[in-house]
């Protein structure tokens, strides 16, 4: 047994959110009532474990609808899509699961409201994500990405008096109340969307880990590096007081020079990562030494969502 060198904080909540694990089980349940290969539009979650191991199930995994066969399976991600993308994809007959988080679709559904009603909107996040790219599909004509400083200050509006900031799910809350401060300065009369656009699931672990953060040398956040929500934890971990921080995929990825004059370490993981990559960093860390888990609790989290209509409905059928 390794001579003790410190302790670990496990953060709680972590890992696998309702909208992830919903959209994990979409693209299961899709295989068994359909067999193989069931195609999915982009990484059903952003997470490399997840896609690999739904991958050797018989999912292929596509970047667009065009890459699918007339009349086969396709799986939307929980990123959401645009109705651009929905109507490709019904002009080649495929036969469309789709596993958009209601949260996310709860964007969706405010873009298209305030666009209705002919608003101007500035959708927090960041260029290129899937999410943004879904949203912004929504209501093309109204809404402009405020990504960073530059577009902060530049972005225009028709109608200062007729503005609404809408965000991606998965941003750092306090940058994102930054960000509409700033915006707030130049659009005095700048709206607020009905409800936090940031989900409960993003907040609850970021606030899990500032908690425990200025206790840590080290923080290593288990997730991968195309998710948004994974690689806020790092950078809040920063924020709010730890050492050192690092993004891994898997245990094997942990340098062990991060762990030197290390008496603290920080465990966390993104909502897309399941929960046996964060047994295998555990067990790493306790063949170093690390023996001793307290865990760090910010909140409890209970959300289940339903699965996508098209699955219940077959499922029924079948029965
Ligand atoms: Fe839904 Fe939030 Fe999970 Fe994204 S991180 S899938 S918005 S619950």
């Amino acid at each position: 047994m390794a001579e003790p060198r410190g302790r670990v904080l496990l953060a709680d909540p972590r890992g696998y959110c309702a909208g992830v694990d919903r959209a994990v089980i979409a693209v299961e349940r899709a295989l068994e009532i359909h067999g193989a290969p069931v195609y999915v539009r982009k990484q059903i979650v952003h997470n490399k474990h997840v896609v690999a191991t739904l991958e050797r199930r018989g999912a292929v995994f596509v970047d667009e609808t065009d890459e699918v066969p007339e009349g086969a399976v396709v799986v939307f991600s929980a990123h959401g899509v645009s109705p651009a993308v929905k109507a490709e994809a019904e002009a080649r007959s495929l036969h469309t699961i789709d596993a958009t988080c209601p949260l996310v679709s709860k964007v969706h559904m405010e873009a298209k409201r305030f666009a209705k009603d002919d608003y101007d909107i500035l959708l927090i996040g960041h260029r290129g994500h899937e999410e943004v790219e879904g949203t912004m599909g929504e209501a093309p004509t109204h809404t402009q990405l405020v990504d960073g400083a530059e577009d902060i200050a530049t972005v225009q509006v028709r109608d200062p008096e007729k503005v609404v900031w809408l965000s991606q799910t998965t941003l750092s809350v306090d940058e994102t109340l930054a960000t509409v401060d700033s915006l707030k300065a130049r659009f005095p009369g700048l709206q607020s969307p009905p409800s936090d656009d940031i989900c409960y699931a993003t907040q609850n672990r970021q606030q899990a880990v500032k908690q425990m953060a200025g206790q840590c040398d080290l923080v290593i956040v288990v997730g991968s590096t195309n998710s948004s929500n994974s690689v806020r934890l790092v950078e809040v971990a920063l924020e709010a007081g730890a050492r050192d921080s690092h993004l891994v995929d898997f245990a094997s990825e942990i340098d062990e020079a991060w762990l030197e004059g290390v008496g603290t370490v920080g465990v966390t993981s993104g909502a897309s990562v399941p929960e046996i990559l964060v047994s295998d960093v555990l067990d790493w860390l306790a063949e170093r030494g690390y023996l001793d888990v307290e865990t760090v609790k910010a909140a409890e989290e209970r959300l289940v969502f339903a699965l996508p209509h098209e699955l219940k409905q077959r499922r029924t059928a079948l029965t």
